[in-house]
């Protein structure tokens, strides 16, 4: 550890990602290749050992045509993780979850992407939350694999948030129309990795993944954080 990172490690004591517990950064790394959380940590012993890692087909879901490969099962501990992401003012979390989001998207698609895309937010729920959750996992995304995120969705119409709307097909009607790419040019001929936080149904994703194949994307594949039971 450089005297730098010491410092900032006493300003700033690194927590838990999902729980918020104090770690301690000379503490054990996790096992080698145990998981991209790596030697720098991010998760406590707990959440590291408790935390709920899709496997086989759940890794890989299909939404309405589009693959989207899924991080982790979101059970409570994610959704705890993903509620502070959402309304704490804890970006650094973005950077532990991210990880697992570039790693899941990695493993099913390898190097099939062009660019990283977001789900984007009203900017009313930007503005009052300062950033948004969806862009920061794209952002740290695309540093890991030198791309950049792209804000090329735009939502440009406000929505009772799918939280609110139960049915499958509510769910897709509650979506239609909200979300476009206003300048096609950014989208055309080039391949997307789409990205959300929590996939439940898929509505979200899909009607953003067509807005991009609408403005003449090549292809669009999709990532996110954790999946909830369908
Ligand atoms: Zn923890």
């Amino acid at each position: 550890m450089s005297a730098g990172e010491a410092i900032l490690n006493l300003l700033f004591p690194p927590k838990c990602a999902f729980c918020g517990a104090l770690i301690d950064p000379a503490g054990e790394p996790g096992p080698a290749g145990s998981g991209p959380e790596g030697k720098d940590g991010g998760l406590c012993p707990a959440c590291r050992a408790a935390l709920p890692l899709t496997a086989g087909g759940e890794r890989l879901r299909r939404v309405d045509g589009f693959p989207c490969a899924v991080a982790l099962r979101y059970e409570d501990m994610v959704r705890r993780g993903v509620h502070a992401l959402k309304f704490q003012n804890r970006p650094q979390r973005a950077r532990v979850f991210a990880r697992y989001v570039a790693q899941a998207a990695a493993e099913q698609f390898p190097g099939g992407f062009d660019a990283v895309a977001f789900v984007p937010v009203s900017r009313w729920r930007s503005y009052w939350r300062g950033y948004d959750q969806a862009r920061l996992l794209a952002e740290e995304c695309a540093r890991l694999w030198g791309v950049k995120a792209e804000p090329v969705l735009r939502k440009v119409r406000n929505n009772p948030p799918q939280s609110s709307v139960k049915t499958p097909a509510e769910r897709r009607a509650n979506v239609l129309g909200v979300y476009a790419v206003p300048h096609p040019e950014r989208a055309a001929g080039r391949r997307f990795l789409l990205i959300d936080d929590v996939v439940t149904t898929g509505s979200t994703l899909s009607a953003c993944a067509r807005c991009l194949m609408d403005a003449g994307a090549e292809r669009v594949v999709c990532a996110a954080l954790a999946g909830a039971a369908r």
